[in-house]
């Protein structure tokens, strides 16, 4: 990915931003091999290797058809002597010996399944297994390790929440956060965002961001909704005479982070940051559409809901940034430093030159003030 800007009109950029990458990849017997590559470079904390791999698995998704032989990577971007080394060997072999080589890996493996639970990180996963911890139970039976209220949550839940969220789910989701919202705030509206608003049937969680149109509303409305659904339970509890809170509280865990936004902060460098937004995650309890799970006997299931009130102003860039993908979200902000000499965050898209902000009520108004067509969410599955 080194070459930069002056690419001829037919050419595919080496920015995921100036892509059109939907849902229907016809690659994915390579993207999946190169992301297997990738997660694994994550897991060994060798960051800069592993986004090398997922630009090369990001390229291959965004073209219109599958590629027929390894000599069509050569017009490519972003895709380096290791990626086409794992092309070749899928296209004589039928799969790659590295990749089916970490699958299988000890190491693969349990990090794999312990950053699945909520609350673990690579960090945490990779401290259990040089203690020698392989499974959950291992980790759960053993005295020494305190888990925080987040993990905890994580590990009761974690059936529940491993289980992929389907559209309808987050349909229903929408509902339920709408109603408290609206409930505190008859102004506020509340919209769908991440991986559900780029066209996915199931993600590992619902993210919702709500906009608020009175100034300062960001910063009360999540712990007033929070408190709206911890009241809902009290007073049902009430009418129903209902024996256990456990069984009604439809919060199971939330976790409210207070903004820390700055209107006049310069957008940051880091990626990995998290935005200074007001947001919460929880988990929620969604009733059953149909069929009860009769084994555990409950007519619920648990899910990860995400939620982000940016101030009214700001609204457009923490849409921008929240839709995602992540990949998407980063060349966006690559492409704005690096071709247009801007600044660009979740929060704001700063110009150096005429050191300004730039307004914008819009995701349209940002494309434009980068100098970029506009993508659809749904083409940005990069
Ligand atoms: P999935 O379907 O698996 O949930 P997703 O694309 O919705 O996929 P998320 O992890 O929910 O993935 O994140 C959605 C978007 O929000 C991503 O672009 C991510 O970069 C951004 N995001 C998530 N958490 C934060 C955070 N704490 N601060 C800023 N941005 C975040
Ligand atoms: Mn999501
Ligand atoms: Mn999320």
């Amino acid at each position: 990915c080194a070459h930069p800007s002056a690419t001829p009109e037919s050419a595919v950029s080496q920015y995921a931003c100036q892509r059109r990458t939907t849902l229907d990849n016809h690659n994915k017997i390579f993207t999946d091999a190169l992301e297997v590559l990738a997660e694994n470079l994550e897991f060994c904390g060798n960051l800069g290797q592993s986004l090398a791999f997922r630009r090369a698995a990001s390229v291959l998704k965004s073209l219109p058809a599958a590629l027929r032989h390894l000599q069509e990577t050569q017009r490519l971007p972003c895709l380096g002597e290791h990626s086409r080394a794992i092309i070749e060997e899928i296209f004589e072999c039928g799969s790659s010996s590295r990749v089916e080589e970490i699958l299988n890996d000890e190491r693969y493996r349990t990090m794999k399944l312990f950053s699945s639970v909520f609350g673990v990180g690579p960090k945490t996963s990779e401290n259990w297994f040089f203690r020698g911890l392989r499974t959950f139970e291992q980790v759960l039976s053993e005295p020494s390790i305190r888990l925080n209220r987040m993990q905890t949550a994580g590990f009761l839940f974690y059936e529940d929440i491993s289980n992929p969220v389907s559209r309808t789910e987050a349909n229903a989701l929408k509902i339920l956060v709408e109603e408290a919202v609206i409930c505190v705030n008859p102004s506020a509206t509340v919209s769908i965002t991440g991986g559900f608003s780029r066209g996915k049937e199931f993600g590992h969680d619902v993210d919702f961001i709500i906009k608020t149109p009175e100034a300062g509303q960001e910063d009360v409305i999540l712990p007033a909704v929070i408190e709206r659904f911890k009241s809902q339970v009290q007073k049902r509890l009430f009418q129903q005479k209902v024996l256990s809170e456990d069984c009604l509280n439809i919060l199971l865990y939330s976790d409210f982070q207070e903004s820390t936004f700055d209107l006049r902060q310069l957008p940051t460098h880091c990626f990995e940051a998290m935005d200074h937004f007001s947001k919460c995650f929880l988990i929620i309890k969604l009733k059953r559409e149909q069929e009860t799970d009769a084994r555990a006997g409950r007519d619920w299931r648990a899910v990860r809901v995400d939620l982000v009130a940016p101030p009214l102003e700001r609204f457009a860039y923490a849409l921008l940034g929240w839709t995602g993908s992540t990949l998407f979200g980063r060349d966006l902000r690559r492409f704005a430093r690096l071709e247009r000499g801007k600044l660009l965050d979740n929060h704001a898209l700063y110009d150096k030159a005429t050191n300004t902000f730039l307004p914008a009520n819009t995701e349209e108004d940002i494309f434009a003030h980068l100098g970029l067509e506009y993508i659809e969410p749904w083409q940005r599955n990069a």
